[in-house]
């Protein structure tokens, strides 16, 4: 199964992704994962890709691109990946689709989590940690995980704030790139839905509301996958 997952920060997108993967048992493919890894490490890709990443800007193409398409062809690739955080403009979506159509690869699905600009930014800077347990959801702005007062709604630990969750100038820029319908994000998803369009349906486009839970999010995504 080749997937293309895409969504705007804040949307949900990473928690759904982790579900598809384990549904469907393919290689989850992250580029900012692998921008992350590879600074971390201190290596030549990471310190080319970090200046870009802290400014909230898009790492150049010529840089991505190769790297997604070499990703692509490892060996655990073979049965299918769910490709997430790439395509994220126009000129990759085209490479992307050229490249597959070379390999003889047919993409399955593209999935859309749809969020308007303004909940996804809330839900980013409403976002609080609890220091006892990552896994305790608490956002401001989300009334079924409100916390209680200024403590965790689950254990009544302490909360603190990502600090670039907090940083509205990258999340507005990281959200500039994805709204963008001319050669941004947006124009990546309508590249492959007039794609599909042309191809009779394929690849399959499954949008889904993210405005709902993540439970109700993911049981519409698995629906309209047929996993359901
Ligand atoms: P993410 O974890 O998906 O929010 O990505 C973090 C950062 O990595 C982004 O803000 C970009 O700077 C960079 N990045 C991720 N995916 C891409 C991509 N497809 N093309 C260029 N830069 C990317």
């Amino acid at each position: 199964m080749k997937v293309l997952l895409f969504g705007p920060n804040g949307s949900g997108k990473g928690t759904q992704g982790a579900i598809v993967k384990e549904r469907f048992q393919i290689p989850h493919i992250e580029t900012g994962v692998i921008f992350r890894e590879n600074i971390a490490k201190g290596t030549e890709l990471g310190k080319q890709a970090k200046a870009y990443i802290d400014r909230g800007e898009l790492v150049p193409d010529s840089i991505t691109i190769p790297m997604i398409l070499e990703r692509l062809k490892q060996p655990d690739c073979a049965k299918g990946w769910l490709l997430d955080g790439f395509p994220r403009n126009l000129t990759q979506a085209q490479e992307l689709d050229k490249a597959l159509k070379k390999e003889g690869i047919q993409l399955d699905y593209v999935i859309e989590i749809v969020l308007d600009r303004q909940t996804a930014k809330n839900r980013i800077m409403g976002r609080r940690l609890c220091v006892n347990d990552n896994n305790h959801p608490n956002n401001i702005y989300i009334e079924a995980i409100k916390p209680n007062g200024d403590r965790c709604r689950v254990c009544g630990g302490e909360l603190k704030t990502r600090s670039d969750d907090q940083d509205e100038k990258a999340i507005d820029q990281r959200h500039n790139i994805y709204y963008d319908d001319k050669t941004g994000t947006m124009a990546a998803i309508n590249y492959f839905k007039d794609l599909s369009k042309r191809q009779g349906g394929v690849p399959k486009i499954v949008e889904v509301n993210g405005l709902p839970g993540v439970k109700e999010v993911t049981q519409e995504l698995l629906q309209k996958l047929g996993l359901a």
